[in-house]
């Protein structure tokens, strides 16, 4: 029986989730670890994303990107037979219906059109399953940007329907031989390369990780989650703001995104990790790509691999301002399994005739645990953030179906 809560009061909330303070640093999180030239790369990128962001040319041209070849805004779906077997009144946001499929294309969107504005020619990607390659290859396609994908070897082996669709939209994808031949060697390889070519290409990361000021910049990349879904709760919800804000957590871009537009309410926010990736949950201090933050570790403090089903959520490590949100307490982080994730993605399909991304099921498999065991009480609001949809994991389900 459970007679502690596990929710802290949520705490507000000034300054969280705006600028970080001094050196890119969400609490002891953050930084810029990077060699010198790196150090100086991200120092412009910094420089020309605060310009950019104080730009409403920019604003709006970025804006407009997004409603013309996204699709935004996404719409907020009220997931109306599975709440009623829930017992709670679950709303999805649905980044599943942007073009390329996910949320990362926000991300890349927004830094392709900055690279553009400082001059650069090419974007240079790390990409693990793929997803992220294949938005950035889309993006650098729309703007006529060069683009060049880092991807480990193993990865290419596994995605190959990924590769193809990069190599379709024009980008090169050189394959990394180091390490264990994914996703983390793939971002060392892509920080190595960027080192000889900042001056004419930017460095396209993935996720709210990497060096100052990545994790900042790809959280207001994200943000029009957050922010849209916030006007539309208001719009739609009884109570206005939702009691339960939910998301999957890889890096983390999309459950930050998300959580920036209900930072300021009394929301209770959920990131949920995979059991084999948990970051936030499990990790220790420790610096990985240019950023001090939560990774998973060995007793020699030597980086371990991540394993979960969903490509998206494999990585060792979380973002550093989520690592900061958890210290606060303002988020909480949880994790489920792959079988958890594979039933909840049945579940929603067979309910509402949306087959989900694998890393968004791990968000809805903890809704749907909560729901059952009373951590999230009858009668609660929760918008949860489908991150993408699950046409690339189709293969997997079939196997495991
Ligand atoms: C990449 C990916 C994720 C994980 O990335 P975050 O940065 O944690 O959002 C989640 N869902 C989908 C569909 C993805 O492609």
């Amino acid at each position: 029986m459970r007679n502690v809560s596990p929710w802290r009061e949520p705490v507000p909330l000034d300054g969280t989730m705006g600028e970080p303070r001094a050196r890119g640093r969400f609490g002891e999180y953050g930084g810029r670890y990077a060699p010198e030239s790196l150090v100086e790369a991200c120092r412009e990128v910094d420089e020309a994303f605060r310009d950019a962001w104080t730009d409403p040319g920019f604003r709006g041209a970025l804006a407009r990107l997004l409603a013309v070849h996204v699709g935004r805004p996404t719409p907020l779906t009220p997931a109306r037979r599975l709440s009623e077997s829930l017992g709670v009144q679950l709303y999805l946001k649905r980044e599943d219906l942007t073009h390329t499929g996910s949320h990362k294309i926000n991300n890349v969107l927004g830094q392709a059109l900055l690279a553009t504005r400082m001059g650069r020619r090419r974007l240079i990607a790390e990409t693990g399953a793929g997803q992220h390659g294949v938005a950035t290859a889309t993006a650098a396609a729309l703007l006529g940007l060069e683009a060049t994908v880092f991807m480990g070897e193993r990865d290419i082996e596994r995605q190959a329907l990924n590769v193809f669709r990069m190599r379709m939209l024009g980008a090169e994808v050189v394959p990394v031989t180091s390490g264990s031949r994914t996703l983390k060697d793939a971002t060392s390889e892509a920080m190595r390369h960027w080192v000889g070519a900042t001056g004419d290409s930017h460095y396209c990361i993935g996720s709210v990780v990497g060096p100052d000021p990545y994790p900042w910049m790809v959280r207001e990349f994200q943000r029009v989650i957050g922010d849209e879904a916030r006007a539309q709760c208001a719009a739609e919800l009884r109570t206005g703001v939702p009691d339960h804000v939910v998301a999957c957590v890889g890096g983390g871009s999309n459950a930050a995104g998300t959580f920036a537009g209900f930072a300021d309410t009394p929301a209770r926010l959920v990131g949920v990790e995979a059991e084999g990736g948990a970051g936030a949950a499990r990790g220790r201090l420790g610096v990985l790509h240019g950023c001090r933050s939560l990774f998973l570790q060995d007793d020699d403090g030597q980086i371990t691999e991540a394993h979960s089903i969903a490509a998206g959520l494999d990585y060792p490590g979380v973002g550093p301002e989520h690592a900061h949100l958890r210290d606060l307490g303002r988020a909480r982080y949880v994790t489920v399994t792959d079988d958890e994730a594979v039933a909840a993605a049945v579940r929603l399909a067979r309910t509402e005739g949306i087959v989900p991304a694998l890393e968004s099921a791990h968000a809805l498999a903890w809704v749907i645990r909560a729901a059952g065991d009373g951590d999230l009480p009858a009668g609660t609001t929760v918008l949860m953030t489908l991150s993408g949809r699950g046409d690339k994991d189709v293969s997997t389900y079939k196997e495991l179906l």
